[in-house]
């Protein structure tokens, strides 16, 4: 199944979802219910968003974006984390306010019940999700999978401590859940944010796949003959890339260094699969005037 298909299902699934939590809520009175089906609510469009830019995201270079559309996909986590952010601070809000106002609590196992539902449906979507994610390095499909994660999260506070008002009496128990549960989303919307802007500005690649392509330059470089500097690289959504200069001696054929040129290349994409690498080859002590430019160097 592709990842689309995994987002449409998502999608479907927050519907249902949805209804099934404002149904609990409504019977209840409950607001951490409500805190609950919020959470569903911010799913949907979470969900919605990643499927429209995971859809421009796949859409193949063309003139204008002659790099592709990669970077589609962090708008949507972007997108996702503020939404959550703004959730969560509605949710605290009510939290105080039904703290300050106590109301009781009605038909509780029924509430429990529907909730229970929901969450296995969820749980089931979000562990398959997220297997797809990591199999095809997509953070538009692992944000909402890990959304759908804290949703179960919730859900399972949520429904321990409805249980407990069941149990005790204590309805200050659910304004309590309700402002824990706000505080948990808070986090995972500033995670998902902090994501998008380290992809935005161009975030180097993770430590693993700069020490394989460190290894791979290393045991290609030559003393004297062949070296390799300026290594930079940069993640793209599911792309990754790396430029770097390989510098031979100036009496070397064009071809030669071609030659070698292409094996460190077809290397480092063994290496780190999915990566675009650009050599640019230049002889032993030239280098490019861009880099006369302090901030380059
Ligand atoms: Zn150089």
């Amino acid at each position: 199944m592709q990842a689309r298909s995994y987002l449409k299902l998502s999608v479907a699934t927050a519907v249902v979802t949805i209804a099934l939590k404002t149904a609990a809520w409504w019977w209840t009175g409950s607001v951490s219910l409500a805190a609950d089906a919020l959470e569903s609510l911010v799913n949907l469009a979470g969900a919605v968003f990643a499927l429209a830019m995971v859809t421009l995201a796949a859409q193949p270079a063309d003139d204008n974006h002659p790099y592709g559309h990669h970077k589609a996909e962090y708008f949507s986590s972007g997108f996702e984390g503020i939404l959550i952010i703004a959730a969560a601070l509605g949710i605290l809000w009510g939290a105080v306010d039904r703290w300050r106002h106590p109301q009781p609590l009605e038909a509780l196992g029924l509430g429990v019940s529907l909730t229970i539902i929901s969450s296995v449906l969820n749980g089931a979507l979000a562990w398959a999700m997220l297997r797809k994610a990591r199999e095809v390095r997509s953070v538009a499909l692992e944000g909402d999978a890990r959304h759908l994660i804290t949703d179960v999260w919730t859900s399972a506070g949520v429904v321990a401590g409805l249980i407990g008002v069941i149990a005790t009496g204590w309805q200050w128990l659910d304004p309590l859940l309700a402002g824990l549960v706000a505080l948990n989303i808070l986090r995972e919307g500033v995670h998902l944010l902090r994501k998008s802007t380290g992809g935005l500005m161009d975030e180097a690649l993770d430590a693993e796949s700069l020490a394989n392509v460190q290894a791979v330059l290393d045991s290609h470089g030559q003393p004297q003959t062949v070296r390799f500097d300026h290594v930079f690289s940069r993640v793209a959504g599911q792309r990754r890339f790396v430029d770097l200069h390989m510098h031979v001696p100036a009496r070397w054929t064009l071809s030669r260094a071609a030659a070698v040129r292409g094996e460190v290349e077809e290397a480092l994409m063994r290496a780190v699969p999915g990566l675009r690498v650009s050599i640019q080859l230049l002889p032993m002590d030239v280098e490019p005037h861009m880099l006369d430019e302090e901030d380059l160097v």
